[in-house]
């Protein structure tokens, strides 16, 4: 038998004005994990959609166990035992778990009683034998991503799965639920289960993987051990040139106060209590200030709160001296605040536009745009390509790509792009590198430190240990809804942090901690 349990040989797949993967070469082995790395857009997901027949190569073959296959559609790729957790998840929200989960695996037909609870005792048996914690009977509408995920692994090992596919299962979790993953994911390997794991970030690879195969912009580069190699040395491969992976910059400067909070308090739309509650805190031009925190402690809320997409309850907003409190969205962005927001896809693109539209949408009334109430569609365009040029976002067809059809990291790119050219003295950047791949931090990290020496101001939430530590000047712990804790990123550690972030710890009004 085959050393490999699948091998992909020479595998083209060509999308409208772009080749996704050009000539490429994947085996896995069985009981290995396997990480896919690369770029964003660098062909990783199109590769996996191959493997699991949602796509047809026009060139290559795939090798079960040594023998050629052919596989049509997902039907196929199930019957040799291939599945996937994709990126966006794929269950339907007013299902309960259990019908996710056997939907479209019933053995005869629709589910007789006595079969459904046959298939409830396996998937119970299931999530209890890998610590796989689900509410079978609730609605996925009603459940937590991290238990969605969940669900779709179910999903695979009900269908006794025994190649695994992750498609950047880490993405949309908690650093306690990565770490949950990651063990369940060796236990599989241990089984015997063969797995690949596509993510861009190189801890984890160093962490779990056995060894790695890199792709970037559509075409193989290698395949190594992990225990040869490292963060930087994969880096370099990924992107093609050595990358800067510290992120260095000069001491602040910090000048007059740009962004003014006072005792803002913004209700919870979920529940009863405030999200944000009675929250003061000054930006001064020349800094990066963070708030830093564990997810859902109400850092939504409060730029919600900030940029106007949620009405405050009480408190004052002074931005530049003038009070903005009650000003609509455009009215805050246009008195000098640039917004890279949480949710890209409800509050940073219109998907249905093309990218080049996407860059002019606070701009397109300027005059260097409009000429006599017409737009000028040569401006626009030479301006976005611009951007595209500067910020590397690539896409199918450049300026006129519908944004809907580009890959999640390179949406990012677009609307950092756009946000930072506006140059307004205030940045609100939230988990602005979400997704990015470490080429395109670097460039993000670099172009935040670039904002802040131009004297600008910038309000910065991410939930990245790394990012808060390496590139902030000052930092706010908010601890539901609080802010428990300011520290100085040069004296703190990571665990003091931790500390603060799980409510352990917490300064006084004086500004002594008192645990
Ligand atoms: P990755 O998963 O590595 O980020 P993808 O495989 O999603 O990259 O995408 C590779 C390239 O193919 C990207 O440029 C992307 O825009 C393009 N692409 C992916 N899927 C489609 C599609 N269905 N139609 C058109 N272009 C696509
Ligand atoms: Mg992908």
């Amino acid at each position: 038998m085959s050393e490999y349990v699948i091998e992909m040989n020479h595998i083209r797949k060509e999308f409208p004005g772009i080749v996704a993967n050009d000539d490429i070469t994947l085996q896995l082995k069985k009981g290995e994990i396997h990480a896919l790395l690369g770029e964003n857009g660098a062909g990783k997901s199109t590769l996996m959609s191959v493997l699991f027949g949602l796509y047809q190569p026009e060139a290559g073959e795939i090798k079960k166990d040594g023998k050629v296959v052919k596989i049509n559609n997902p039907n196929d790729a199930t019957a040799l035992g291939i599945g996937m957790v994709h990126q966006h998840f794929k269950l339907i929200d007013v299902f309960t778990v259990l019908d996710n989960i056997i939907l479209g695996a019933e053995t005869t037909g629709a589910l007789g009683f006595l079969k459904k609870k046959e298939a409830r005792e396996k998937v119970i048996a299931l999530s209890e034998k890998y610590g796989l914690k689900v509410d079978v009977d609730a609605k996925v509408e009603d459940i937590t991503v991290g238990m969605q995920q969940r669900v779709e692994i179910l999903k695979m090992l009900y269908r006794d799965n025994e190649i695994l596919i992750f498609d950047e299962p880490t993405a949309v979790l908690t650093p306690q639920e990565i770490d949950e993953l990651m063990e369940i994911m060796r236990g599989f390997a241990k089984e015997g289960k063969s797995i690949l794991f596509i993510t861009h970030k190189l801890n984890e690879i160093m962490a779990v993987s056995d060894r790695v195969t890199v792709l970037r912009k559509g075409k193989y580069v290698g395949t190594v051990n992990t225990k040869d190699t490292n963060k930087q040395e994969l880096s370099n491969m990924m992107v093609g040139r050595p990358v800067q992976l510290e992120i260095h910059k000069k001491p602040a400067t910090p000048g007059e106060t740009v962004l003014k909070v006072e005792g803002l308090t913004v209700p919870s739309k979920i529940h009863k209590n405030n999200a944000v509650n009675n929250v003061s805190f000054e930006v001064h031009s020349g800094e990066i200030l963070c708030i830093a925190g564990i997810d859902g402690n109400g850092q939504t809320e409060l730029v919600y709160g900030l940029t106007g997409l949620e009405k405050a309850s009480s408190g004052t907003i002074t931005l530049n001296g003038q009070d903005i409190s009650k000003s609509s969205i455009r009215q805050r962005a246009l008195a000098g605040m640039s917004h890279i927001p949480e949710d890209r896809h409800k509050h940073g693109l219109v998907l249905g536009y093309t990218l080049e539209q996407n860059m002019v949408l606070q701009k397109y009334k300027e005059p260097r745009f409009q000429n006599h109430g017409f737009i000028r569609f040569d401006e626009v365009r030479k301006y976005a390509e611009k951007l595209i040029k500067d910020f590397d976002v690539r896409s199918g067809q450049g300026p006129v790509t519908i944004t809907r059809s580009m890959s999640g990291g390179n949406q990012q790119k677009a609307i950092i792009a756009r946000e930072l050219d506006r140059d307004e003295p205030l940045l609100v950047a939230v988990q602005p590198t979400r997704g990015l791949d470490v080429g395109a931090i670097e460039n993000v990290h670099k172009s935040i430190v670039a904002e802040r020496d131009k004297g600008h101001a910038v309000l910065l939430v991410s939930l990245e240990l790394e990012e808060v530590m390496g590139l902030s000047d000052r930092i706010l712990i908010i601890y539901e809804g609080e802010i428990v804790g300011e520290v100085d990123p040069k004296k703190t550690t990571p665990e003091e942090l931790g500390l603060y972030m799980s409510g352990a710890k917490r300064q006084g009004k004086e500004g002594e901690a008192n645990a």
